[in-house]
């Protein structure tokens, strides 16, 4: 049941621990299986493994792989309400409940995340500024907590428990089954509107003028420009196209087929140094023109996914991602600060994301509230690297921001209490459920949520 350990790590390859690793395939026997074979020991749950970092790593316990638990329960073609268990991953979702003409509510930037690790980071998407995270989309969750059992938990029964568990990285249990709203769609396209802003302050102007008359936003920066094109990006914005508007299409919810392709195995090197990334990010940056067209859903909320193992690209050492967050009232300071630091350390940053922020949705260490969030790739060097997000980190602590767990490789404790107001809170929720400090992470350890 549990197997040998073996080599596991995060997206981003830098955290690498040897983990023992027990699957589960019937969510009715979880506990029981949990009370036979590792009745005392801690355990953490893992998804399809797209967090970047150690979050879903444990190298003294049990890494419990729920992608097994791949179950539709139930779907209420009224509302949308979707029953599955926690191992379904989006793409199932979206190879099911597109073509009938449902999409999810919000999305990250792929679809190879399962609704437990969905639901354990409090994902956002490029709608954040209108509908917020994905926790504002789920009705219940079933928990199965430290004593075994399991707890259904939502806004109404077992509050507190719920909003520890949306972006609680899986510390107050398993996360065995959820419902959780799906919305209509007409079509599997988007129309979206690219316009290239010459800096910062421009693009920044671009997401105050269009986000209020779009559904999706964001933008992709250049960050290995400087001086004055600080900052500059191409800006998409976008909305769920109409039937009318693909009439000649063929079938307006059929995805165009994609032929993946793959980078069959890790390079000795890095292919991504400084010099292909500039000239990656000056030939994007320069082919993109002011127009409008229509996008399958795909290519817009997923172009990474059309390269599966595109992380290998970085090298054995692999990268870190940066995501930091702005408060509104900080943005116009923080972010060239941090922006002009990336470009100055030549850590060369290809595919920086930047996206706009609306409410934040209760979970008590959920990542966003309204403001911005920037996400950099960053080629991991243990010589450069740590002390580079270490200089980081102090500009975002300067304006309030702060890390997303999700995305995290290297956050000291200290850095994560001073961003996390709420860590109080969610330990004593964590506390209550799990006394012993059952559910446990190599991050939760290294960022202080270790009760
Ligand atoms: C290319 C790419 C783009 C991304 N874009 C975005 C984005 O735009 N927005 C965004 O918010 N995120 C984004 N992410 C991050 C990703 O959405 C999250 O890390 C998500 O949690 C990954 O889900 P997973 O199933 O792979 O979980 P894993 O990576 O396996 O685990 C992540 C966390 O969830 C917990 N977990 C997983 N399953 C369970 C379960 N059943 N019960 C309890 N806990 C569980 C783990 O313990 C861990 O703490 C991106 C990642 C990649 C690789």
């Amino acid at each position: 049941m549990i197997a040998a350990p073996q080599r596991l790590s995060g997206w981003g390859g830098v955290a690498v621990e040897s983990c023992r690793v027990a699957r589960i395939a019937a969510r009715g026997r979880v506990a029981e299986m949990i009370a036979q074979d590792f009745p005392t020991g801690q355990l953490i749950g893992r998804g399809l493994g797209r967090a970047y970092g150690d979050s879903a790593l444990l190298p003294d316990g049990i890494v419990t792989d729920c992608t097994g638990l791949d179950r539709f329960i139930a779907f209420d073609a009224e509302s949308g309400l979707l029953t599955c268990e926690a191992g379904v991953s989006f793409a199932d979702i979206i190879k099911v409940f597109l073509p009938r003409g449902w999409f999810l509510p919000t999305t990250p930037g792929t679809k190879f995340v399962t609704v437990g690790g969905a639901i354990a980071a409090d994902v956002h998407g490029k709608n954040h500024h209108r509908v917020g995270s994905f926790g504002n989309f789920v009705e219940w969750i079933d928990l199965l907590v430290a004593d075994g059992s399991v707890v259904r938990c939502s806004r109404s029964a077992e509050p507190e428990l719920f909003f520890a568990t949306l972006g609680g990285m899986g510390l107050t249990g398993l996360i065995l089954a959820a419902a959780f709203r799906l919305v209509k769609v007409e079509t599997a396209s988007v129309r979206v509107r690219y316009r290239k802003t010459p800096d910062l302050m421009a693009t920044l102007a671009a997401f105050e003028a269009g986000d209020a008359g779009c559904e999706h936003s964001v933008a992709w920066i250049d960050c290995m420009a400087g001086g004055a094109a600080l900052g500059r990006s191409v800006v998409m914005q976008g909305s769920p196209a109409t039937r009318a508007e693909v009439a000649s299409r063929g079938d307006p919810l059929q995805l165009p087929v994609r032929r993946a392709k793959a980078v069959p195995f890790t390079p000795p090197l890095s292919l991504l140094s400084p010099l292909t990334v500039k000239a990656f990010n000056a030939t994007f940056y320069g082919l993109h023109a002011d127009i409008e067209k229509l996008v399958g859903i795909d290519s817009f909320f997923y172009p990474l996914d059309a390269v599966r193992h595109w992380n290998r690209l970085y090298g054995p050492r692999g990268f870190v991602q940066y995501q930091a967050f702005f408060p509104r009232a900080e943005s116009v300071a923080g972010l060239p600060r941090l922006l002009d630091a990336v470009v100055r350390s030549g850590a060369a940053s290809f595919l920086a994301v930047l996206k706009s922020c609306g409410e934040a949705d209760g979970g008590l260490l959920s990542y966003l509230e309204p403001g911005h969030t920037l996400a950099l790739d960053i080629p991991y060097h243990p010589r450069s690297v740590p002390d580079l997000c270490r200089r980081l980190d102090r500009i975002l602590l300067d304006h309030g921001g702060r890390l997303y767990l999700a995305k995290d490789s290297l956050m000291s404790a200290e850095t994560f209490r001073a961003m996390y107001p709420r860590m109080d809170e969610f330990l004593t929720v964590k506390r209550r459920v799990d006394p012993e400090g059952r559910f446990v992470s190599a991050q939760a350890r290294r960022v202080g949520l270790a009760s």
